[in-house]
């Protein structure tokens, strides 16, 4: 019996075992991810997001509407233009109105599909999946990127890293750019930045958000969703039984282990073993670097990598699909998701009424701001033909993006007689100051403070009148 038996080096390769990347002792140091691509239906769903939301983002800045960008959030002029619309300061109720339906569709999808926000649209997975899209053809899939890492600098290691930062860079400053662009005219912020000319703040930010993007995407990545996100934290306040999240049906997966293909059915069961073949890949393809099996995380984006990885495996051993799946806790204890439900209901009703009150505040926004400025140094003063006046300052925005000619008038006040220019012109998305003052006969006047009213009027493109009257007063003390 001299006969050797071979054996085979499976020493593990000390690199990547995720989840305790998650479970040390904080402030450890971390393990990195290398996460390995996955082929399948939430895959191909992400990249169709993703794709829209990227051609969205990089399109959108570029677009022109009447001659001017037609998204563009002017903080120097401090307004917001958005085709036709432009938003001021003043219209703070339609930022607000927004900002109140983007939070309700969230907590209404959260608690219909759990994170899937997260894992399809978030920027940060977007970018991620970006980067590691590059790292995986420039270093090759995840094994041949473990051993890369591993190994001693030579001229192929160095010139693959070399291309993948280059590329990375590229992306982070084309995407630092391109949201530069929302905020400043995005044609001449091109030119200026690669002619050096875009001056020292500009370039800051581009420089900025350069290394934000290159940071987060090539070297934060899970970081940012399982220790910097707050949303990740509050997310199970919106989850319930019925929530559609990724899970593993353990009652079919366990007990776990490995098995060949041939093995029939009945020699699993005799084995006590479930579906789960233990091949680690749902781990391998997740993003955060967690392990379903092990129940619901918050690290989980809801990313549906797993699931893809999972249904592969079962297709290729001939078992049912979905031991990883998207399902809620009822259907996975056997009952059946209940859709129709309070919380779901209260929030799609609420998400509904906070539209209808955004596009009832944009449909009857006036594209004109007046605001009137008694003069408090005079209380009044009486003219050379014994009339009473009172002075003020008109401040008229034309908050359209034409320019106009409004006419002015004032109510409320017997026998008023206006004094200044009774039309004037104003350029589009301008401010004109028109010092005006009003007069009548003391007998039309009471003692006292009245109620006056500025009507000020134009006609929009259609023929429309677009007018507003503002109140103020007009005070007489007796002569
Ligand atoms: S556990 Fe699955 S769904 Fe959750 S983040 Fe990881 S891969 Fe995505
Ligand atoms: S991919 Fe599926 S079979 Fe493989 S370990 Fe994960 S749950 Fe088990």
């Amino acid at each position: 019996m001299n006969e050797k038996i071979r054996v085979k080096d499976v020493t593990p390769v000390k690199i990547q075992k995720p989840s305790e990347a998650l479970t040390k002792p904080n402030y450890s140091a971390r393990n990195r991810i290398y996460v390995r691509a996955v082929q399948g239906t939430f895959e191909n769903i992400r990249r169709f997001f993703g794709l829209i939301f990227l051609g969205a983002f990089a399109l959108i800045p570029w677009l022109n509407y009447n001659g001017q960008q037609a998204v563009l959030l002017d903080i120097a002029e401090q307004r917001f233009n958005f085709f036709a619309m432009t938003l001021w300061p003043q219209d703070l109720t339609i930022l607000a109105y927004i900002l109140i339906v983007s939070a309700f569709a969230l907590f209404f999808v959260t608690t219909f599909a759990g994170r899937v926000w997260c894992g399809f649209m978030c920027p940060q997975t977007t970018w991620t999946f970006i980067y590691i899209w590059f790292e995986e053809k420039i270093e090759g899939p995840r094994n041949k990127r473990m051993k890369l890492d591993q190994r001693k600098m030579d001229a192929d290691k160095f010139l693959r890293k070399t291309a993948k930062h280059v590329a990375w860079v590229g992306v982070a400053l084309l995407t630092a750019l391109t949201f530069v662009g929302y905020f400043t005219p995005i044609d001449a912020l091109f030119v200026n930045f690669f002619t050096f000319d875009a001056g020292f703040w500009l370039s800051f930010w581009v420089l900025f958000f350069t290394f934000c993007t290159y940071a987060n995407a090539g070297y934060m990545r899970e970081i940012m969703c399982t220790h910097m996100c707050p949303y990740a934290r509050f997310q199970s306040a919106m989850f319930d039984k019925d929530t559609y999240t990724v899970a593993y049906n353990a009652q079919r997966g366990e007990k776990r282990g490995p098995r060949t293909r041939k093995m029939t059915p009945e020699q699993v069961q005799a084995k006590g073993l479930g579906d789960c073949i233990d091949c680690n890949l749902c781990v391998q393809v997740c993003p955060t670097g967690i392990d379903i099996r092990n129940g619901l995380q918050y690290e989980c984006i809801n990313c549906g990598a797993c699931v893809d990885a999972c249904n592969g495996v079962m297709e290729k051993m001939g078992y049912e699909k979905n031991l990883i799946s998207f399902t809620s806790e009822h259907e996975l204890k056997g009952g059946k998701t209940h859709i129709f439900r309070s919380k779901l209901l209260g929030y799609a009703v609420v998400l509904c009424v906070m539209v209808g009150l955004l596009i009832a505040d944009i449909a009857t926004r006036v594209p004109l701001e007046v605001d009137i400025i008694r003069d408090r140094n005079t209380l009044f003063r009486e003219t050379n033909e014994g009339l009473i006046e009172n002075v003020y300052t008109l401040k008229i925005l034309n908050k359209s993006q034409i320019d106009r000619s409004y006419a002015i008038q004032v109510k409320g006040l017997v026998g008023a007689r206006f004094i200044g220019n009774e039309i004037v012109d104003v350029a589009g998305g301008e401010v004109f100051t028109l010092p005006v003052s009003v007069a009548t006969a003391p007998e039309n006047l009471e003692i006292g403070t009245q109620k006056i009213y500025f009507h000020v009027s134009t006609a929009d493109e259609k023929g429309d009148v677009v007018e507003t009257e503002e109140p103020s007063t007009f005070i007489f003390t007796g002569v």
